[in-house]
């Protein structure tokens, strides 16, 4: 079983990448041969500094590491050192639909927020999203639930490919994903309508891996809440809600489970001091190994240079059967 899953190097990763992705990416180490990849390329589609897109980057390398990925059980590379992806992505654009890409959530979000050009990096982000997973012929793909839409899509790319060009072969495996059950969507504090986002959300909602101890905790006790005391999910309750998903998906156990935990609990005051007692415990050791990892950036190099290498092999062998399919290039 393969796994890939990508992650953008834009800003400093915050609680909702960690629980809903890095953590399944830690644990894909044991299910599977699992590639991740660190998608510099993505990044370029909103405004962004070169130098300190560099900087992010290692901090990123630094964040997986710290995290738990393991170079010796998972690939770990980034994504602009193979050109086998910027390749299928403009290969994938035969089959995909305009009118798909314009429809995505993500493309109508981020291009609002620009204030003075809308890239079609933007508009095009899904299909890159698409070759950097069926490159790898992955089976599986981690996830947070903001990606359900892009991975929908990826699906019928795939599809649309191996009935286009596939003459009745699989060429490209369309992968499933997986959406952890708790912790998918964590929402911004501040603003618990929207997900906690590296780009688009707010600084005192949005908790980083990196944050301090006492800056997680202060973020989680100024963090939204509802009016009443009752501790308990519900639509009318998005701030609790999402305090309670938090505390559930940190410690691995269900929301009913802490619902019941808390059933006697006077007001949201305990539920927060839980919550920011969680998170803290969770992140503390990451950050202290983080520290520690990003010292070194040559050793980080070392680390993405090999896993470039092993996903090399993987990539230009499904590049040159989709080249070859397409009837592009030399014949082979
Ligand atoms: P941006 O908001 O700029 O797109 P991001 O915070 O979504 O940035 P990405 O690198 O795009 O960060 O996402 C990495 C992974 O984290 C993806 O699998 C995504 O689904 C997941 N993820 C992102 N935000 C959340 C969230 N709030 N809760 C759970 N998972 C999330
Ligand atoms: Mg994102």
């Amino acid at each position: 079983m393969r796994i890939f899953s990508g992650i953008q190097p834009t800003g400093r990763k915050h609680l909702g990448n960690h629980l809903g992705a890095i953590r399944q990416y830690v644990e894909g180490q044991d299910r599977g041969e699992a590639i991740y990849c660190i998608v510099d390329l993505h990044a370029t589609t909103v405004p962004y500094d070169p130098a300190v897109l560099r900087e992010r980057l290692y901090d990123t390398t630094a964040i997986l590491l710290a995290a738990g990925l393991d170079p010796e059980r998972c690939i770990l590379f980034r994504q602009a050192d193979l050109p086998e992806h910027t390749e299928l992505c403009w290969l994938l654009c035969s089959v995909t639909a305009l009118g798909e890409l314009n429809r995505m959530h993500q493309f109508r979000d981020k291009s609002l927020a620009q204030r003075e050009l809308v890239s079609a990096g933007l508009l095009f982000y899904p299909v890159l999203q698409a070759a950097d997973v069926l490159a790898y012929r992955a089976d599986e793909v981690p996830v947070g639930e903001d990606q359900r839409e892009h991975l929908e899509l990826m699906r019928e790319i795939a599809r649309r490919f191996n009935a286009r060009f596939g003459g009745g072969d699989e060429v490209l495996v369309v992968p499933e994903h997986r959406i952890p059950e708790v912790g998918a969507r964590v929402m911004d504090l501040q603003d618990p309508t929207r997900k906690m986002s590296t780009t688009g959300g707010t600084e005192e909602g949005t908790v980083y891996v990196l944050d301090d101890d006492a800056t997680v905790a202060k973020k989680i006790r100024r963090a939204v809440t509802d009016s009443g005391t009752e501790i308990r999910r519900g639509p009318d309750k998005p701030g609790v809600t999402n305090l309670i998903e938090v505390l559930a998906a940190t410690r691995r156990v269900s929301p009913d489970q802490v619902e019941g935990e808390l059933a006697d609990a006077r007001g949201y005051g305990e539920l927060k001091a839980a919550v920011a007692e969680a998170v803290v415990e969770e992140l503390a050791p990451i950050r202290e190994r983080y520290e520690q990892l990003r010292l070194d950036e040559g050793r980080l190099e070392e680390v993405l240079a090999a896993g470039a290498e092993k996903a090399q092999v993987i990539a230009a062998d499904t590049l040159q059967d989709v080249r070859e399919r397409m009837g592009v290039g030399p014949p082979g």
